[in-house]
């Protein structure tokens, strides 16, 4: 007999399959050979629970249908997606699972070189709600992974319970498991056409309850600033000294939209590389906004002042680049607007109060919706991902099954369009 429950089991499973992913090879997709340890276990275990048309790709990918229960044949493909990568900036190989009994103060995932990893309720108030029950934590060397493999355990634990109970109404499911989603890659490579989904959720959220389907609209802008360099010592009303100009630029963005003073929705303007000496130098901005107004607003204010200093100036000294990087993915969500409403139903009947989180960053999501498959995010469960004290609540899990089973339940019958 298994010690713990479907879900616990699969996740403890996943949790010690290395699939760490590395930034530094991002150009590869997987970064990593061990990701392909989780596609191909994946495959079999879906195998396992009954799913048609396994596939498994060269990048790591692996995808499949579940035909729709009786009487919901011609209702919409709903696609169902998690991470099978994990976040590679702390040890994330290796990782030893272990559940542990919270009995309040602080929850101690081990000693590492003489010194207590742990958390307390100070650091993650949602502690206070976690006394007497089961947590799932490392040994604090690594991180656990539950970003994102606590969604692929809830995605196959929902499928193992469809198998054993054909009642279970359910439209076709297209599930899908991706790689690199941490290095920005996720769900680029998935053929879309092939998934035939007409929407659907990614299963990668924080703690239970949390829904996502707004991110920023994100730009970068390349400043380029063009000095003249001579000696010095004949520098007068010659020299044009490129840093001096990229430091009066910089100047002229507003402090106040600096990251460091933004939260929430508010938008920010960073200042993320400089270089560069007299003869030329080089800023690289990044710009974010939720607002698609503010956002081009934020464009503008960067493309005017390059034309105010080059009025200064009398020549062009600044010249820029504005190259566009994602889109708020609400632009296509909100066309939808069952999939936050059905979300928030789902969640009610298993006891369980929804919160809308804007995502100060991008997601899964915001590339298959712009891709054409709208897709809200959902809870996996985790807390202090890309870290050693991330953890993950048996309840969470065992909760988001459930939640998920009324949530397919929910496309087992029309839907309303905006
Ligand atoms: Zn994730």
């Amino acid at each position: 007999m298994p010690q713990y429950s479907d879900v616990v089991e699969r996740f403890l499973r996943y949790a010690r399959t290395d699939s760490q992913g590395d930034p530094l090879n991002e150009t590869q997709v997987p970064s990593t050979q061990c990701q392909f340890n989780m596609t191909y276990l994946l495959a079999e275990e879906l195998a396992e629970v009954g799913a048609l048309d396994i596939t498994t790709t060269g990048h790591a990918y692996v995808t499949a249908h579940v035909p729709a229960s009786e009487g919901a044949e011609d209702l919409p493909t709903l696609a169902l997606n998690a991470h099978i990568d994990t976040e590679a900036s702390v040890p994330g190989n290796g990782v030893k699972p272990q559940v542990v009994t919270y009995t309040g103060g602080k929850l101690v995932m081990g000693v590492v070189n003489d010194r207590e990893v742990f958390t307390d309720p100070t650091i993650n108030p949602e502690l206070n709600d976690m006394v007497g029950e089961q947590i799932i934590c490392t040994d604090g060397s690594t991180l656990l992974g539950a970003d994102d493999k606590a969604g692929v355990a809830e995605i196959m634990a929902l499928l193992e319970r469809i198998h054993k109970d054909p009642s279970i109404a359910h439209p076709r499911l297209a599930i899908s498991f991706v790689p690199d989603e941490e290095i920005g890659h996720g769900a680029s490579l998935l053929d879309l056409k092939e998934h035939g989904a007409t929407w659907g959720y990614t299963l990668d959220g924080g703690p239970l309850g949390v829904m996502n389907y707004e991110t920023f609209n994100a730009a970068q802008a390349r400043v380029h600033f063009a000095g003249f360099s001579v000696h010095p010592g004949t520098a007068k009303n010659r020299m044009v000294n490129a840093i001096d100009i990229a430091c009066e630029f910089n100047s002229l963005m507003p402090g106040a939209a600096k990251p460091q003073y933004t939260d929430g929705y508010e938008g920010y303007i960073l200042l993320h590389r400089q270089q560069g000496n007299v003869e030329e130098a080089d800023s690289l901005y990044i710009l974010r906004d939720h607002d698609a107004q503010k956002f081009a607003a934020k464009k503008d204010l960067v493309l005017e002042a390059a034309k105010y200093i080059n009025l200064k100036y009398g020549k062009e000294v600044v010249s820029v680049e504005i190259l566009d990087e994602y889109r708020n993915m609400a632009e296509v969500v909100t066309k939808h607007p069952h999939l936050i409403e059905n979300a928030r139903k789902a969640y009610k009947d298993n006891g369980v109060e929804m919160w809308t989180e804007p995502m100060r960053g991008g997601t899964d999501g915001a590339q298959l919706c712009f891709r054409g498959l709208p897709c809200a995010n959902i809870s996996a469960g985790y807390h202090n991902a890309h870290g050693v004290k991330e953890f993950v609540g048996v309840r969470e899990l065992e909760t988001m099954v459930d939640v998920l089973q009324s949530l397919v339940g929910l496309y087992a019958q029309p839907q309303n369009e905006a």
